[in-house]
């Protein structure tokens, strides 16, 4: 695999070492492994966004326009996506419509699906990847979709520099079911459908969720603010734009993006030492072996629990 293809942003290149990354063959991974060592000096140079919001909220129409608006300001847009629900890896939420239809014209616009889950780390350790790989190739601007199935919306919170969620007009301060959680992670929450007989309700929407945002942050490095929008319309993108890059202009001054990118890097790798500490104790024989027998011992409070899972790492330890 060819790293300086990938530099010069040839687009097969960087789709192969995508492929590459997500191939679940262990010779493949160790390749992958190598191009992105070789690629990760390069790496870094951009905004990463994360998006979430509920099916129908206008996800798709949103980065549709928001990345026509992106282009024309002379940048290169990644769209990456975290689904868990996605065909590919079993399920569907985000739909097999033919999604970003226009986007997926443009030449500085690199789209991929999410990738299937399964492996190692899942479906989000491959979209971290996939975004470094994008970064070398010069994309500026990577946008993470996600729908908020399981922990995804979590996950791609700790991967990018800016988190927003999409939300409709209406709702009151229920806040549209979203996770509690969620919110506290939300650098920024647009109301989208801002247009026709939205837009009034979208402004009531908005002060309510200003007044649940202030109480729910409170934030030494930024205030999250609340804006509205029309993604069809294409009204209130501008908006977005300059906020996300005075989020980036603010939180570089104070050291914060660099900060916030080292923890998430740390938490990344203790993550994939679960994951390998995982994957060792499913390939461990011996730990096959005998874990029924140690699980049946539990059950029958002849073993404490403690004594029998430091019986299971004794055998990983041996094996
Ligand atoms: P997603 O499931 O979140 O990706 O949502 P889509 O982008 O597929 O949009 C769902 C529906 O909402 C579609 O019929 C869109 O045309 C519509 N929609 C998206 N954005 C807007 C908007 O700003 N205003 C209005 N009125 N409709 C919108």
């Amino acid at each position: 695999m060819d790293a300086h293809s990938v530099r010069t942003g040839n687009r097969r290149a960087l789709a192969k070492a995508i492929t590459l990354t997500e191939s679940s063959l262990p010779a493949h991974r160790e390749q992958a492994q190598e191009l992105l060592e070789k690629l990760l000096p390069h790496t870094g140079n951009s905004v990463r966004i994360g998006i979430s919001g509920v099916p129908g909220v206008g996800k798709s129409t949103f980065i549709e326009s928001f990345g026509q608006l992106l282009l024309a300001a002379g940048h290169r847009v990644a769209v990456l996506a975290v689904d868990p629900s996605s065909p590919v890896a079993g399920g569907s939420i985000m739909g097999d419509k033919t999604r970003m239809e226009q986007l997926s014209r443009e030449e500085n616009v690199f789209i991929r699906p999410t990738p299937s889950g399964g492996t190692l780390g899942g479906v989000a350790q491959k979209t971290r990847e996939t975004m470094l790989l994008c970064e070398a190739a010069g994309y500026d601007v990577i946008i993470v979709e996600t729908v908020g199935v399981g922990q995804s919306e979590f996950q791609v919170a700790g991967m990018v520099d800016f988190f927003m969620l999409l939300m409709l007009p209406g709702g009151g301060d229920e806040l549209q079911g979203i996770k509690k959680g969620i919110v506290e992670l939300a650098d920024a929450m647009v109301i989208n459908k801002s247009d026709g007989d939205g837009e009034r309700i979208a402004a009531v929407t908005q002060s309510q969720y200003q007044s649940a945002f202030s109480l729910l942050r409170n934030d030494a490095h930024w205030t999250p603010v609340v804006m509205r929008c029309s993604a069809l319309a294409k009204t209130g993108l501008e908006e977005v734009w300059t906020t996300i890059q005075s989020y980036v202009d603010a939180t570089r001054e104070s050291g914060f993006f660099e900060r916030q990118r080292a923890t998430q890097n740390r938490e990344w790798m203790q993550q994939l030492v679960q994951a390998m500490l995982l994957q060792r104790l499913k390939d461990s024989d011996a730990v096959t072996r005998e874990l029924p027998l140690l699980e049946s011992e539990v059950e029958a409070q002849r073993m404490t629990p403690y004594v029998a899972a430091r019986r299971v790492i004794e055998l990983l330890d041996k094996s």
